[in-house]
């Protein structure tokens, strides 16, 4: 089968086979991983490796702290707002789609409308889309951070141009986060909830630059609270044991595969195979601008779109599953994360080419 999950998304099949061996028996302990303290010195090892890992696959520069938190991408919509606007600060939003726009609706709950500011990206010309990015150094506000989105999972929008921004960037990276080599010192802070190329849901990462941390806060839970999370080595509480040590074996699988920088020419090729297939065929279409087109989830529609359900049902019977797309934009969505090998997308582009001839 293969998953074509938005998330929570499919696993590197090495990195499920080994957790299924070690579930009762992890580490020569006897017992389960999920079982063990974290506070004991094997677990405390596992965590250093995954920090050292994630720091070599992102080439994270020594002046950011890499955090393992709690709460999935939402939670890390409050904890931006409740780590860095403090009482007085403003924030400028950009919205390019569902999630970015979801960020907005957490800060202004939390901050009032009038600390946060929000720009639209988005330009639709006969229905397709198109990010537009705003010159804001010509915009004369000072802002404590630029939140953004680079790629929008409901939507299949990805933004591939290095924002240039006066105020530290905040990135929600949640669906491509290590699907493509960033230079993380453009950013003052990147999170993600791990569900898509890290491990299971529920947790989150946050890569913060540490002069973030002297930002006045707003008041919140301590086990958001980012200087806490540093200060006790993302174990103020008890961490999120299983998801991190999913996400430890993730990323050595992803070292395995000569890390981003490789696994990135494996996603360029298999969103070009199915975006070229689309735009081949009178059957389907694609709704955003070339440049903007997300490696991580195509959207795409049937022309016909009574054919929706009998299409989905033939997908699943053909071991491709979980395309549909988001309720709320309709259509189809193939989740591309780093753990679909290129074999699954060319099964799905066979599978789309035999119902496109049988349905024509
Ligand atoms: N941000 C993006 C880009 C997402 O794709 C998602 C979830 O799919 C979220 C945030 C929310 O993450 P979570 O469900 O872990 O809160």
């Amino acid at each position: 089968t293969y998953n074509f999950c938005a998330g929570p998304a499919m696993l590197p099949q090495p990195v499920m086979q080994k957790a299924q061996e070690e579930l009762l028996d992890w580490n020569g302990q006897g017992v389960s991983v999920m079982e063990v303290s974290h506070r004991s010195k094997e677990f405390i090892a596992l965590t250093q490796q995954a920090e050292a890992d994630i720091r070599e696959l992102m080439n994270i520069p020594s002046n950011y702290h890499v955090l393992f938190m709690h709460g999935g991408g939402r939670g890390q919509f409050a904890a931006v707002v409740n780590n860095l606007l403090g009482e007085q600060g403003k924030a400028l939003y950009l919205v390019d789609g569902s999630w970015s726009s979801s960020a907005v609706d957490e800060a202004k709950k939390l901050a009032g409308d009038e600390q946060i500011d929000t720009l639209n990206i988005i330009e639709k010309t006969h229905g397709v889309s198109r990010v537009v990015l705003p010159e804001l150094s010509e915009l004369k506000q000072e802002y404590r951070y630029l939140h953004y989105c680079p790629n929008e999972t409901v939507d299949g929008i990805e933004i591939f141009e290095e924002i240039n921004s006066p105020w530290p960037i905040v990135a929600d990276m949640s669906s491509n986060i290590m699907s493509r080599e960033i230079d993380v010192s453009r950013y003052g802070l990147i999170y993600a909830g791990a569900q898509k190329n890290i491990g299971p849901s529920g947790l989150s990462i946050v890569i913060v630059r540490d002069d973030l941390l002297e930002y006045p806060q707003l008041p919140q839970a301590s086990i958001m609270d980012y200087r806490l999370a540093v200060k006790h080595d993302s174990m103020f509480n008890t961490p999120p044991t299983f998801a991190w040590y999913l996400a430890a074996e993730v990323f050595k699988w992803l070292k395995v595969q000569g890390g981003v920088a490789e696994v990135a020419k494996t996603n360029a090729r298999k969103a070009e195979m199915l975006y070229d297939f689309i735009d081949s065929c009178d059957f389907y279409e694609n709704r955003v601008a070339k440049d903007n087109r997300s490696r991580m989830n195509v959207t795409f529609y049937l022309k016909d779109e009574s054919l929706n359900e009998q299409f989905l049902a033939q997908a699943k019977a053909a071991g491709l599953v979980a395309l549909k797309g988001h309720r709320s934009v309709g259509g189809m969505r193939a989740s591309l994360y780093n753990a679909m090998p290129l074999t699954g997308v060319e099964a799905l582009v066979s599978f789309m080419k035999d119902f496109a001839n049988g349905n024509a």
